[in-house]
């Protein structure tokens, strides 16, 4: 997997978690439903793979 592919999964998962979380009524601050729960530790994981090939 490319960097760049990684790039673009990591933004699409931030998109995709910041959009549901703009039009869910469960998910504020700390709180999530499932199926927030499911797109922000996708999110995270991403974001840690992204960060930390970066910084590696
Ligand atoms: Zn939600």
């Amino acid at each position: 997997m490319s960097d760049r592919s990684l790039y673009d999964r990591y933004m699409a998962a931030a998109r995709a978690h910041r959009e549901h979380a703009a039009t869910c009524a469960v998910c504020t601050g700390d709180r999530r439903c499932p199926a927030g729960k499911r797109l922000f530790r996708l999110f995270s994981a991403l974001q840690d793979a992204y960060l930390h090939r970066r910084r590696g």
